[in-house]
């Protein structure tokens, strides 16, 4: 356990939980499996203590992770702004979790800027924001289901953790670190999954809850990505797909059916950087993973409006599918120079 703080500190803020009122957990847009699964860890902790809770994500998680207990009782923003507002407004400790930067909540932002709460951040991204009353932010954790494990162990709040709540927790570490393939290198990490293990995750059952939980057609979507989509740059060591709104609304699309999709072209010996772009309604989403020391992160932050990690980062693009691949291409050898890949 690394985390920065004291352990006074540590406990500062868990009796600050303790003493709420009412929690709000918020986590990002396009939520994914360390976004759930450590804010249903955390939700469904605080209440077996019986503290008031809710969980907040500005649009739906995708039905891959629809298996995580009381994933029904999470409220979705874009669905009902005004009545999800009015709960936010209740909350006098916010857990800001698997974030770093306020943008990455969308519509939930603002009211949260201008919120009177207590706010608490609790993530592992880089350079975190820093209008935070608490932040723990730990970048040397997998994933903030593991920071939050630790927290755990730091509050004395083990003994909460049953089965419901160690998948919680697993699903957050299996997903942020691609089935142990990277961010992984910490055995500290694999104690931490003994322990899970032991208070009951059924990890074969859970793997393929997350990963053999798909459409016939989000495979053959994959077909054609594959097949028809990709393109390989072997002089830098580089690849990408595209997706246009056609592609995807010919396989009926729903959310999650890309999950991964950007880590195949990193299976292509030699190859370092991959993206994706995926045509969505109002702009080009990206996302950018990386082998070793390039920083798919920078890349993202220079040209996408983007960050996140080293190795798994995202960003967004106004301009036209065309016109975003065409600036990926075209800044693609100057960055790559710079670095000297
Ligand atoms: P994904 O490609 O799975 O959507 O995102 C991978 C990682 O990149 C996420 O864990 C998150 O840290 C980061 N990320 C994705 N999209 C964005 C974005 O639009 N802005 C920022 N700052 N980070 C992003
Ligand atoms: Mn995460």
């Amino acid at each position: 356990m690394n985390i920065k703080q004291t352990h006074k500190e540590l406990t500062e803020i868990r009796d600050i939980i303790l003493n709420a009122n009412h929690v709000g957990i918020i986590t990002h847009k396009n939520p994914d499996g360390d976004a759930l699964g450590s804010s249903m860890a955390m939700y469904l902790s605080l209440k077996k203590q019986n503290i008031k809770v809710d969980v907040f994500t500005p649009n739906k998680y995708p039905d891959f992770l629809s298996w995580i207990k009381d994933g029904d009782e999470i409220i979705v923003a874009d669905k009902n702004k005004a009545s999800a507002l009015k709960k936010l407004e209740a909350c006098d400790v916010l857990l800001l979790q698997d974030f770093n930067a306020l943008n990455r909540i969308d519509m939930l932002a603002e009211p949260v800027k201008t919120h009177n709460a207590t706010k608490i951040l609790i993530d592992h991204h880089p350079h975190p924001e820093n209008h935070f009353d608490y932040s723990i932010s730990e970048t040397g954790m997998s994933s903030t289901a593991e920071l939050i494990y630790h927290l755990f162990r730091v509050w004395e709040w083990d003994h909460l953790i049953d089965r419901d709540i160690a998948e919680a927790f697993y699903c957050g570490i299996l997903t942020d670190t691609g089935c142990f393939n990277y961010n992984s290198s910490d055995p500290k990490i694999f104690e931490v999954v003994a322990d899970l293990l032991k208070k009951g995750v059924r990890k074969d059952h859970v793997y393929a809850l997350i990963y053999n939980n798909y459409s016939f057609d989000r495979i053959k979507l994959l077909g054609l990505a594959l097949n028809e989509r990709m393109h390989y740059f072997p002089e830098h060591k580089t690849a990408y797909i595209a997706l246009s709104k056609a592609d995807m609304k010919a396989f009926n699309y729903k959310s999650g059916d890309t999950e991964g999709f950007v880590n195949y072209p990193l299976s292509i010996k030699g190859t370092i950087f991959t993206a994706l772009f995926l045509e969505k309604a109002s702009e080009v989403k990206i996302s950018f993973r990386s082998i070793g020391d390039f920083p798919a992160n920078e890349f993202a932050a220079k040209y996408f409006n983007g960050g996140g990690h080293k190795n798994a980062a995202g960003g967004n693009s106004q301009q036209s599918l065309q016109e975003s691949i065409e600036k990926f291409v075209s800044v693609l050898p100057e960055f790559l120079n710079k670095l000297k890949i």
